[in-house]
């Protein structure tokens, strides 16, 4: 059984949605996963949003131009024929129904969770029309987080077997992306982007032969695209090495979806529904080696420099400053230590004042903003010899802040001012992949 999960965009017109119902169900029996369509969760967002200022005639304005398009996007896709709509009014009328009451965290919950009930909706109408035997799996029904917010893989194993088998012999199995029940059983979510680790749970509970992500791009390429011209797509990596690239900002995938599918040594196919046949991008555990892959940067961080007169000797110096970090619920990204000191980034900086605050108490300390991290991932084991030296020399001409290496075999990481890091991404492609074949 293969787990295929279309994102936003793929279902993000009648004309997709169409083309997704044929696509998905070129072979039988498998599982399809889908997101809202593109736009949807952002428009419930900001409805939501209104609510919470008590700005009902700004949520009313924008639900009335959501179900205006979800009425074009019915009629394209039914040839006119309305009556599909029923399927879609009682998320409708659930969103309106808030409008007239106190509003909190689980109504906002509720709201958010209509974007994939309505993709899903639209997609076994669509399918079931055109005479396909569909499986329906409400994601309410399985999908359940325990209390410290992680994937509760008992529940959501046995519940799943149970639907697949309460409905045998389906052409497809079809469920929602993205939402799910929390520990005390109310509708809940796992965060934005969230759909991509819905496909990778259900790939490892039900031990999947593959997790296919289908996006509106042609896998994941060896640079940003968007700032870098002539990227290539990679056509195989490690899950440590798309773990890293999707942490480090390659869009493509979602950082989480990764873990569950390596823990259960689950193929992920990262594939492009505008071109099915491409090859796009295989992550497994064993790639080519011997070879940088890709580059991706990380905005919007912070780098902290801790000094004190004396470190390694001072021994309890790392663990005070680790300890500052986790009282403020901070997480590090990068690190780099000296005899006299240590230097660590964070994206979040919610807690930065009080964590500096707290470490003066023991440090002299330095703030730098706006930096940004480059990640270059590939098989960087240290034995191998010269990829450090092909990285720090394709930056020659930028300031680094930090470099951090060693850290895992399949990274090395730089910081940069923000103002380089367009540079430094186009130095890094043109040194490290310009004569490179496709990986
Ligand atoms: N619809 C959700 C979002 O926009 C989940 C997803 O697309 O993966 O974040
Ligand atoms: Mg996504």
């Amino acid at each position: 059984m293969q787990i295929l999960k279309f994102g936003g965009t793929s279902v993000g017109s009648a004309g997709r949605i169409a083309s997704v119902a044929a696509l998905a169900t070129r072979e039988r029996g498998n599982i399809v996963v889908l997101s809202a369509m593109s736009g949807t969760t952002n428009s419930l967002v900001e409805i939501s949003e209104y609510l919470y200022k008590g700005n009902v005639p700004g949520a009313q304005e924008t639900l009335n131009a959501l179900e205006t398009k979800y009425r074009a996007v019915v009629d394209e896709l039914f040839c006119g024929d309305s009556t599909a709509f029923a399927r879609l009014e009682p998320s409708f009328r659930l969103i309106r129904a808030f409008f007239c009451e106190p509003f909190g965290e689980s109504a906002e919950k509720e709201i958010l969770a209509q974007g994939e009930l309505m993709s899903t909706a639209l997609m076994q109408e669509c399918m079931s029309r055109r005479g396909i035997a569909v499986g329906m799996l409400p994601a309410l029904d399985y999908m359940r987080t325990l209390d410290n917010g992680e994937p509760d893989m008992a529940h959501i194993g046995t519940r799943l077997r149970r639907l697949l088998a309460d409905n045998p012999g389906c052409d497809v199995y079809l469920t929602q992306g993205y939402i799910c029940r929390n520990s005390h059983g109310g509708i809940d979510n796992l965060k934005r982007g969230g759909s991509d680790y819905t496909a990778s749970l259900i790939g490892a509970v039900t031990d999947a032969d593959e997790i296919q992500i289908w996006t509106d791009i042609d896998g994941m390429h060896n640079n940003d695209p968007r700032f870098v011209p002539d990227t290539a797509p990679v056509h195989e990596l490690h899950f440590e090495e798309a773990a890293e690239l999707a942490y480090f900002g390659a869009k493509i995938l979602h950082p989480s979806c990764v873990l569950p599918a390596k823990l259960h040594n689950i193929p992920v196919r990262l594939l492009n529904t505008m071109e099915p046949q491409a090859k796009g991008t295989l992550i497994f555990n064993a790639p080519p080696t011997g070879r940088i892959k890709a580059v991706a940067a990380k905005d919007n961080i912070t780098a902290i420099k801790i000094k004190s007169g004396r470190m390694l000797l001072a021994y309890g110096f790392l663990h005070k400053v680790f300890e500052t970090f986790e009282n403020h619920r901070t997480a590090i990204d990068m690190m780099a230590t000296s005899e006299v000191g240590v230097s660590v980034t964070v994206d979040n900086d919610a807690r930065l004042e009080a964590i500096v605050d707290d470490l003066k108490e023991f440090a002299t300390v330095t703030v730098d903003r706006d930096m940004v991290i480059i990640a270059v991932v590939g098989d960087l084991e240290w034995h191998n010899r010269g990829f450090e030296t092909a990285v720090l020399g394709a930056l020659s001409d930028i300031p680094v802040r930090m470099v951090s290496y060693g850290g895992s075999d399949y990274n090395i990481s730089v910081l940069v001012r923000s103002c380089d890091k367009v540079k430094a991404l186009k130095a890094l492609s043109q040194h490290l992949f310009s004569n490179q074949e496709g990986a």
